[in-house]
């Protein structure tokens, strides 16, 4: 099993019929490189910032910040890291993050539906400039990826887009050194809002990263973190899957990358469907590498197609499950 794995890492992820499918590790932590490295990723497609500061009392300086994406970014070599900057609120909260409101402040009914991700950065500006200022910083360490979550209208991907050029002018003025080029400002498509506007969205965004974990939970209503709802909470809901083709369509036209980045880009019963819908890059926990990587160098990319059209035609949840137990069978 052990050789089995090492012998996968050196492979190229390439499909029976020729197509180069690019896999990418999810990442929250520095101590997870050396499962990034065992995995054979050709590069790290998100690392989710707040769970490096989940429990810090105060919000972490720019310094400290630079520290850690310097030393995950020069680990990775000629690979790329994508850095998403905070998505904090939500499922996810933070000590330092209700220490900075104030602890008298009400907290949200909704969480999910309040301020998360970048509608709270935006509602906070100086913690966009610190985390953009560490990251640039850190891209002249190597190829660096910059990735906004929780959007959901262009105003808000305009709104970082200035602060990010103001940021890195400001370096620049400086004299501090950074990347050559200024690295891609990518958007997470994990609501229906921006999933339906994908090719809007994508006019201010330099890549996308479908976050279906989030999308599938917006899509359905149903919160991905109760186990009350989870059956409903399913990513091969039709509606679901349609947001996602209209989002690997947009990009296609806008000539925009796009990848995936929830738990289902790891599961290798959907590899087949996701690269028949037209993706061609997926992030996933570095243990699912492997798997996934022998499933695409099975695959013709043709039965891809076919599957991906008769998945997106059926209406029946269960109807689909079975269509894909079915194709990974065979
Ligand atoms: C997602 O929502 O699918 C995603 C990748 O982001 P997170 O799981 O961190 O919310
Ligand atoms: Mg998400």
């Amino acid at each position: 099993k052990r050789q089995e794995l090492g012998r996968l890492r050196r492979l190229t992820s390439r499909m029976a019929s020729g197509e180069k499918i690019s896999l990418q590790a999810n990442m929250e932590l520095p101590a997870e490189l050396p499962l990034v490295a065992q995995s054979g990723a050709a590069g790290i497609g998100l690392l989710r910032t707040e769970f490096l500061f989940l429990n810090a009392e105060t919000l972490p300086d720019e310094d400290t910040q630079f520290d850690i994406y310097a030393s995950v970014v020069s680990a990775m070599g000629a690979d790329p890291t994508t850095i998403r900057v905070l998505d904090w609120g939500g499922e996810k909260p933070s000590e330092a993050l209700a220490r900075m409101n104030g602890n008298g402040e009400e907290p949200e009914e909704n969480p999910a539906l309040g301020l998360r991700g970048l509608r709270l950065l935006l509602e906070h500006p100086h913690l966009l400039e610190t985390q953009f200022s560490a990251i640039l910083r850190a891209a002249a360490k190597g190829p660096v990826r910059v990735l906004l979550p929780m959007v959901t209208v262009a105003s808000e991907v305009i709104a970082a887009r200035e602060i990010y050029e103001r940021v890195a002018r400001r370096l620049k003025r400086k004299g501090v050194e950074t990347g050559d080029a200024l690295p891609p400002l990518g958007i997470m498509i994990e609501t229906p809002a921006a999933a339906l506007t994908a090719g809007a969205l994508a006019q201010h965004a330099d890549f996308l990263a479908l976050g279906t974990n989030d999308l599938t939970m917006y899509t359905t209503a149903a919160d991905r973190s109760s186990a009350e709802v989870a059956a409903l909470c399913d990513p091969l809901h039709p509606a679901v899957l349609r947001m996602m083709a209209e989002t690997i369509t947009a990009g296609l036209v806008e000539r925009r990358p796009v990848s995936i980045c929830g738990e289902m880009a790891g599961d290798p019963k959907m590899t087949p469907l996701l690269i028949g819908m037209g993706c061609r890059a997926f992030s996933m926990t570095p243990s699912a590498v492997p798997r996934v990587k022998q499933v695409v160098r099975a695959m013709r990319h043709e039965d891809c197609r076919q599957l991906a059209r008769r998945v997106l035609a059926e209406t029946d949840v269960g109807v689909i499950r079975e269509m894909l137990e079915e194709f990974s069978e065979k």
